[in-house]
């Protein structure tokens, strides 16, 4: 994942820019970086961490101009470094190009050894980084014909935020894997992965970018364009399950609502009994709600977050992430001693992590610990732009239920079923990639690249 954001015109774009980048924080923990246009002089900066690592009041007076390109990263292609940070700048024959991409583009391969025959070097192993060499090889300098080109030649997810010259442009895949949407701020209009960057910054929602829809925000005007046909669309489902902030709409539905609606079909599938439900915070607790209504068992917080601890999925490496689980969630044994409990959890990936959090709450007492998932088995890795492990590193893609349920230590294990999660969103269930429950691809792959496919 990664979160996007451009605006324009804006007398403090780059601040606008820096609190769409706050909002949008939870798509990425890794590196934060905004570029503005001030005449033709374009303004970088960019670094490892937190937005509030990155940026403040000094840096951002060094960056002028009326339009502005923000990114932070959650790596899916290219290790975690500060090369890997974007926007990615470059000048080439059509001008200066800034480059903000959620998404994983699946011939990145293909596509990088076909620009380094032509001479392209590249500077970092991000597959973004082809975007910017696909523009500056296309056999025109008109900037439509251009984008047309370049995306004619790229395969996957993408939803891109650029500026091309005094342009800037939003841009979604055909199938829409990754969100993108257009709001208003006064005269300025606004680009963003998600409607929450919109809310911070008062900024009206207009609409979504449509999958395989191009927009050219001007200083005075708006175009928009559309360069391929139709196909059927493909949004990412996981951004309604576990991914996007539940204040904000997806796909123009809200994604409190759909994660209620989930607890409430797992609670109709399977009904235990329990003394209380508890949600794995934060992101198992609005499927929590929903399945607590649903059952009539009472809605504890059974684990007080340590709020100063991001999202453990979120981490890199094994390392990191075994250690984040240890300080993150504290339990409360006096709401778990002794008791029967329902742990409603968002997904399971690897299954270290429920692991331990069956262990946390057994060691504050718990009676019996029954853990309940929002979602199918997870048995494929996802190319678009979400970083699941290859196949062999999900525990469901190896083992059955009742063996991650030892595994994991509970008293019982159960999993939404895929037409149960289907059922409750709020789109028909053609709208939605479902691949890494079902190992069935939207689009055939020339390869099934891994996050270090160009660092090999
Ligand atoms: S494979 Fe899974 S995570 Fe990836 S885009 Fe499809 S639904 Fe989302």
């Amino acid at each position: 994942m990664c979160g996007i954001f451009g605006v324009y015109p804006h007398k403090d774009a780059a601040s606008i820019a820096c609190l769409g980048l706050y909002a949008l924080q939870h798509r990425g923990e890794e590196s934060a970086g905004i570029i503005t246009r001030n005449g033709k002089k374009p303004h970088l900066a960019k670094g490892l961490g937190l937005v509030s690592d990155v940026f403040d009041d000094k840096v951002l007076r060094t960056l002028r101009g009326e339009m502005a390109v923000g990114h932070v990263r959650y790596s899916t292609t290219g290790s975690s470094n500060i090369k890997n940070t974007q926007p990615f700048y470059v000048r080439s024959k059509i001008g200066d190009i800034a480059i903000a991409h959620n998404g994983n583009l699946t011939n990145t391969l293909t596509l990088r050894r076909e620009l380094g025959d032509k001479g392209a070097i590249f500077q970092t192993t991000m597959d973004s980084e082809i975007i910017a060499h696909l523009l500056a090889h296309s056999p025109t300098k008109d900037l439509k014909e251009a984008i047309t080109w370049s995306l004619s030649k790229m395969e996957g997810a993408y939803s891109l935020v650029l500026m091309l010259n005094d342009i800037l442009v939003g841009a979604r895949d055909p199938f829409g894997w990754r969100p993108l949407c257009l709001g208003k701020l006064d005269n300025s209009y606004v680009l963003a992965s998600e409607t929450c960057a919109l809310d911070l910054i008062e900024a009206k929602y207009v609409r979504d970018v449509e999958p395989g829809e191009v927009v050219f925000i001007y200083k005075d005007r708006v175009e928009s364009f559309k360069p391929f046909g139709a196909c059927p669309s493909a949004f990412c489902i996981f951004e309604y399950i576990y991914f996007s902030r539940p204040d904000r709409n997806i796909f123009g539905h809200n994604v409190y609502t759909t994660r209620k609606k989930l607890g409430a079909q797992l609670a109709k599938e399977f009904p235990i009994k329990a003394d209380l439900v508890m949600p794995v915070p934060d992101s198992g607790t609005f499927a929590a709600l929903g399945f607590s209504d649903a059952s009539g068992i009472p809605f504890e917080m059974g684990m007080i977050r340590n709020h100063y601890i991001g999202r453990t999925f979120i981490q890199p490496t094994q390392e990191l992430r075994d250690f984040r689980v240890k300080i993150k969630l504290n339990p409360l044994k006096e709401v778990l001693n002794g008791k029967r409990i329902a742990v409603i959890e968002d997904s399971i990936v690897r299954g270290t992590t429920s692991r331990a959090r069956v262990k946390t709450l057994r060691q504050a007492g718990a009676k019996e610990v029954h853990m309940l998932v929002s979602c199918p088995p997870l048995i494929s890795p996802c190319f678009y732009g979400i970083d699941f492990p290859t196949k062999k590193e999900l525990i469901a893609s190896k083992h059955n239920i009742e063996w991650v349920r030892d595994f994991i230590g509970a008293d019982s294990l159960s999993y939404l079923s895929l037409e149960g999660m289907l059922s409750a969103m709020p789109l028909s269930k053609e709208s939605f990639c479902t691949s890494c429950f079902t190992g069935k691809y939207p689009i055939n792959h020339t390869c099934r690249q891994s996050k270090y496919i160009l660092e090999k």
